[in-house]
């Protein structure tokens, strides 16, 4: 069969290998994918962007392709699951309806709460009705995001009412665009942060094995946010019974909650939580699609068939499939182009991949492009190196070996991914 991966990061040079090992497929395409997926056996590259859905379905039919499956949020949040399912080409994704969950953060916050789904207090306000003195009544730290997508940009935590007012209006003032015409202000949640994906329809649910990244920048998890910095699985954070409770308090009630607002939920399920002391997973975000950077841990560690997988899941016959995981740890490093976040570097050519390629553990690209035969940058996040290991520890020392062996002009990534769980493991 073949197979259509949308997009063109490191989660989808993961999607694609992945994919790609599957003994019934004979070809992934990936759209527009990047130098790693270009390299790849039995994987090619279409030059179709992500958001193109019309150009994406033409090209489905054409290739009488059997399985889509999006990587990124903004097809999905678009509706690309609709179009497709309306040609009768299969795309495994959530609808443009349940999509909303990450499509619109006053949507997702009003969800929580009527259904009494743990997560920070909030208030949404648009320009029409921003009450300062809302804010000056609330406690600092305070959380403002903008509604919409907003390319991981539109969350901000501000540690003075006045800045937390400046921030408000200007968002409200058009500084995200659409995606800021209205605007969530929150508590802000102190705790430990963790990534609980799912795979699911309606209400058949299967955990994928848990992780954890790390959005800060900077060592010790300091510096602005960003994309993700790495990521690694399993968290040791999640024990069985934090596991249960996460199913049974967020997963289970969000799926019925969406199958009984008339949108069930296909696809990966992406809650980013936060632990607090007592121990309680309050919601911070849903992601209507895999994580990035998590997918490159959690897939090096999976054993399964994905498209496999992925098919029950599009079926609804998800119950009764096991899924099988490497035991050993998986930890992933990202090396980003220098000034990322902000305005970065491109077209700097990257050394080392061949060594790197002889080496253990995986080399994912993200944003990476041929130049003629130089792979060069081409994003913020260009690579992100994945070592297995029995422990995390283990792991990231071979994640880092791949890092020492590559090389380019202002590269730029953190030392110490992993840092909590290794600490947990030494203790
Ligand atoms: P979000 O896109 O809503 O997950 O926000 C991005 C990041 O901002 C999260 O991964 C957290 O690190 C941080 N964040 C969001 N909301 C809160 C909150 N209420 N309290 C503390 N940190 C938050």
């Amino acid at each position: 069969m073949k197979i259509l991966i949308v997009g063109g990061g490191g989660r989808e040079h993961a999607l694609a290998w992945k994919c790609a090992q599957s003994p019934r497929v004979r070809q992934v395409f990936v759209a527009p994918g990047n130098a790693g997926t270009a390299l790849e056996p039995n994987i090619s590259n279409v030059d179709i962007a992500a958001d193109d859905i019309n150009a994406l379905l033409e090209f489905a039919e054409k290739e009488d392709v059997e399985l889509t499956v999006i990587g990124p949020e903004g097809p999905l949040v678009a509706g690309i699951v609709d179009r497709f399912a309306a040609a009768n080409r299969p795309c495994f994704g959530p609808t443009r309806a349940a999509a909303r969950l990450e499509g619109s953060k006053a949507f997702t916050k009003e969800f929580l709460r009527r259904y009494g789904i743990p997560t920070a207090s909030y208030a949404t306000f648009t320009a029409a009705d921003f009450d300062a003195d809302y804010v000056r009544a609330q406690r600092v730290p305070l959380v403002v995001k903008a509604d919409g997508l907003a390319a991981g940009k539109g969350v901000i935590i501000c540690d003075t009412h006045e800045s937390a007012i400046t921030t408000a209006t200007a968002i409200l003032g058009g500084s995200f665009g659409a995606a800021g015409n209205t605007i969530v202000i929150e508590e802000f949640l102190k705790g430990e942060e963790v990534s609980f994906i799912v795979v699911a329809h309606d209400q058949q649910v299967i955990p994928l094995a848990t992780s954890q990244d790390h959005k800060r920048r900077d060592d010790g998890d300091s510096g602005p946010n960003t994309g993700g910095m790495g990521a690694y699985s399993p968290a040791p954070i999640v024990t069985p019974a934090l596991h249960a409770r996460i199913m049974r308090e967020v997963i289970r009630p969000t799926l019925r909650g969406l199958a009984g607002d008339g949108n069930p939920y296909t696809g990966f399920l992406y809650a980013g939580l936060m632990i607090g002391d007592d121990g309680v997973p309050k919601v911070l975000e849903f992601n209507c699609r895999f994580g990035d950077p998590e997918t490159q841990p959690i897939l090096m560690r999976l054993k399964s068939d994905l498209v496999a997988l992925c098919e029950a899941a599009h079926n609804g016959t998800l119950d009764g499939f096991d899924v099988q995981w490497d035991s050993r740890a998986a930890l992933g490093v990202v090396m980003a182009a220098g000034g990322y976040p902000d305005a970065y570097r491109k077209g700097d050519t990257i050394d080392g991949l061949e060594a790197a390629a002889r080496l253990p553990g995986k080399v994912f690209h993200a944003g990476t492009r041929f130049d003629g035969s130089r792979v060069v940058t081409a994003g913020g996040r260009v690579l992100c190196t994945v070592g297995l290991g029995a422990t995390v520890g283990a792991a990231q020392q071979q994640a880092y070996a791949l890092v020492d062996a590559i090389h380019w002009n202002l590269v730029q990534y953190r030392r110490d991914i992993g840092y909590r769980a290794i600490a947990r493991e030494r203790a």
